[in-house]
């Protein structure tokens, strides 16, 4: 894993933070320049949050099986996508592998850090393709510089936007064929009946998961992001990320909303239904072409206009994703699965939808 770094990262003093010189209780704390006085009703806004999010990383292994000393949190995982870039790709130098269509945050945060972007494209029917990404995989090892090199490939599972989730042999195989980091990103993971990626991590100490509070467990707003890796990389994150990067508002609605693993199991049931109501009331109707197979909580629509069918449905206050221009998505809507009124409201516009 060491080789894989970037020198400065390898080479880090990290900043250490008044939280992480002391870690124990006491009684008056005038270590971190905290302002004593808390002026909002909230209890211990003037305090510091816990860098390391103990608490709430207690939870995520008592109710999402994640081990404890395998995870660390980040501000979304939008910020953990990010750190895997700062750590382990030299700018201008090393690159990644992305499978489009896939999560566009991939693109953007290595566009961010000037990191070359390399794409092995899914099939049209978007599933991995094996012949090409062996293929692309066995020419950059042979081809590999002093320079530079492939430093991380990207899962997404399922896949953001097409919505399927890749059996974990296949994920497997990919841990076979590279050396380099595998990120798989299992934000809708608990849509999905496939198995987790986790359970890799003891084989391949290459392999990041990525789940999130963001989906399933219904906290966008919270911005708490999981990634599980091999305690080695899990320490490195550590040390590079900012130390204060979940404030203590968003470590409490974490807390909470993980007490709550009984309502969301069946909040997770009612999506599943929807989902499978959505899915078999599109199929039919006149303007729907395809419904691409869902492991999530959105689906994959072929129309027979994305473009004129998106600012119909924006007219009547209903707003979903226009995916046309993603690779493989031509006329294609991304719908997230709502409420049973939300997507009755989607269905009823779409059947009395008239083509011009
Ligand atoms: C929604 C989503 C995320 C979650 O991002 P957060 O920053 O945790 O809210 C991550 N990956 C994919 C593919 C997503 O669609």
């Amino acid at each position: 894993m060491r080789e894989l770094l970037r020198k400065n990262i390898a080479n880090l003093t990290p900043y250490s933070c008044a939280r992480n010189d002391f870690t124990g209780e006491a009684q008056v704390y005038l270590d971190a320049n905290e302002n004593w006085q808390d002026f909002v009703e909230k209890t211990n806004a003037n305090r510091y949050p816990d860098p390391l999010s103990v608490a709430v990383r207690k939870q995520v292994e008592a109710v999402l099986g994640l081990p404890f000393p395998k995870t660390v949190l980040g501000n979304g995982s939008d910020e953990l996508i990010d750190n895997l870039f700062r750590c382990f790709c030299e700018p201008g130098k090393d690159s990644v592998l992305l499978m489009p269509p896939t999560y566009g945050a991939y693109k953007v945060f290595a566009d961010i850090n000037d990191v070359r972007v390399s794409t092995v494209s899914l099939t049209p029917s978007f599933q991995i393709d094996f012949p090409a990404l062996s293929e692309f995989l066995h020419h950059e090892k042979e081809n590999r510089s002093r320079e530079g090199r492939l430093k991380l490939l990207f899962i997404c599972s399922p896949n953001n936007p097409s919505g399927n989730a890749f059996p974990l042999d296949e994920v497997k195989q990919i841990c076979e064929l590279f050396d380099g980091i595998i990120v798989v990103d299992e934000a809708y993971y608990d849509f999905s009946e496939k198995e987790s990626a986790v359970k890799l991590l003891d084989s391949y100490p290459n392999v990041v998961v990525l789940r999130t509070l963001s989906k399933c467990w219904g906290l966008a707003s919270a911005r708490v992001g999981i990634a599980v890796a091999h305690e080695e990389i899990v320490s490195v994150f550590r040390s590079m990320k900012y130390p204060y990067n979940i404030g203590t508002p968003s470590q409490e609605l974490a807390l909470k909303a993980l007490s709550h693993a009984s309502e969301v199991e069946r909040g997770l049931r009612l999506i599943k239904e929807e989902r499978e109501r959505l899915g078999e009331e599109l199929k039919p109707l006149a303007c729907v072409q395809t419904v691409f197979p869902s492991d999530a909580n959105f689906f994959l629509v072929r129309v027979t206009d994305a473009l004129a069918i998106y600012h119909y449905l924006a007219g009547l206050g209903i707003i979903v994703r226009n995916r046309s221009k993603e690779l493989h998505c031509e006329n294609c809507l991304r719908i997230t699965v709502g409420s049973r009124e939300e997507n009755d409201r989607l269905l009823s516009a779409l059947s009395a939808y008239k083509e011009r």
